[in-house]
């Protein structure tokens, strides 16, 4: 073998054509660590793991039999101190001195295959990478899902709440401080929008006799079916609330003293005649009308209060105008002096 080919930078193997070892550059040996007279003579097969021996046998000797050479095979070649060298070859079947050789070019691969493995790994890492950001990006959705049925679910208990702080347990009517509320929002709406606005204080006469004959449940029964009754006869933006015990509130939006009266009448009138379970109800009104000089809800309150009072003074189951207690020089005095 001459020495440019011994030399060459890369492998030279020469087979026969049954795959025996003849020839075998100085680059190779020493890449693989044998001595030339422990693979001269031996078969190739030898020194090839078996991947690459069946390669060997049913492509490499076919495809140099069939077209006289074999290009970019990749083999390995296992060295003396048993690891596997890749490598990608060329070869070609030619006649030399009578004698049919395999010449063999062999390209070690191993700094390729790590590349490779180098590539495949990032390739993964960035597989995973995004893959990991795909998972976030469906995790925060969902977390931001969640967060605003959360949200959702938080406004609507907030709003099933604060329905229920408004409202009076046994009757369902709004309760005294919703009352409150509405009037004082009312008033303010009167003062700005020229408009009249009144108020009734319903307290049911000698309700104690209802309690006392037919037991406190009864009374429960009754309170409710009267609340049922204001709901029923009141037009839509009045608002009924119990403003205690047996005692009920009304406020009436756009409405002046005779039509307050009428309306109060009218509730008398027909809670007097309804069909009630046990004993037949009465109850007595109050009736005030917003004034100029009424500057606080606690004073229109007063002055519906002292109205029921003179209508229970006056024998109950009847209906008075605060407007009409002028004369009662002691109200008017506790009220604006
Ligand atoms: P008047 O004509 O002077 O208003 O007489 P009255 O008996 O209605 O007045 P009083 O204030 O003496 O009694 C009110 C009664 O209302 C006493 C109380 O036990 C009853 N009461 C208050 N709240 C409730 C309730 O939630 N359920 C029942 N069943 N009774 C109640
Ligand atoms: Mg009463
Ligand atoms: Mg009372």
């Amino acid at each position: 073998m001459d020495n440019l080919l011994d030399n060459a930078p890369c492998g030279f193997i020469s087979l026969t054509n049954e795959g025996v070892i003849v020839a075998v550059n100085a680059t190779l040996l020493e890449l693989l660590g044998y001595q030339l007279d422990e693979l001269s003579g031996q078969r190739l097969e030898t020194i090839l793991p078996l991947p690459s021996r069946l390669l060997f046998q049913s492509f490499f000797l076919p495809l140099l039999s069939a077209h006289g050479r074999a290009e970019e095979l990749f083999f390995s070649l296992v060295s003396k101190n048993g690891r596997e060298e890749p490598m990608l070859v060329n070869a070609i079947r030619r006649e030399r001195q009578g004698l049919i050789v395999d010449d063999c070019i062999l390209m070690p691969m191993r700094r390729r295959s790590l590349y490779e493995d180098e590539i495949l790994r990032a390739r993964k890492d960035a597989e995973n990478a995004a893959r990991l950001k795909i998972q976030a990006v469906i995790s925060l959705e969902e977390t931001q899902a969640s967060l605003m049925a959360r949200q959702a679910e938080l406004l609507e208990a907030n709003a099933r709440l604060e329905a229920l702080s408004t409202l009076d347990h046994l009757t369902g009517l709004k309760n005294r401080r919703a009352f409150q509320d509405y009037l004082v929002f009312q008033m303010a709406f009167t003062n700005r929008v020229p408009s009249q606005l009144s108020m009734l204080m319903i307290d049911v006469d000698y309700f104690k006799n209802i309690n006392d004959t037919y037991g406190h449940p009864m009374g429960d029964k009754y309170l409710q079916m009267l609340s049922e009754f204001l709901r029923e006869n009141l037009r839509e933006f009045d608002m009924a609330a119990r403003y205690g015990g047996e005692e009920f509130a009304v406020v009436l939006p756009n409405t002046d003293k005779a039509t307050a009266m009428l309306i109060a009448e009218r509730l008398r009138l027909s809670i007097a005649s309804a069909a009630w379970p046990e004993l037949g109800i009465t109850v007595s009104l109050g009736v005030a009308t917003l004034e100029p000089a009424i500057n606080s809800e606690t004073a229109f309150i007063f002055l519906a209060d002292q109205a029921l009072y003179a209508s229970k003074e006056q024998g109950r189951n009847r209906v008075t105008h605060a407007a009409d207690l002028r004369a009662s020089s002691a109200v008017r005095r506790t009220l604006f002096i």
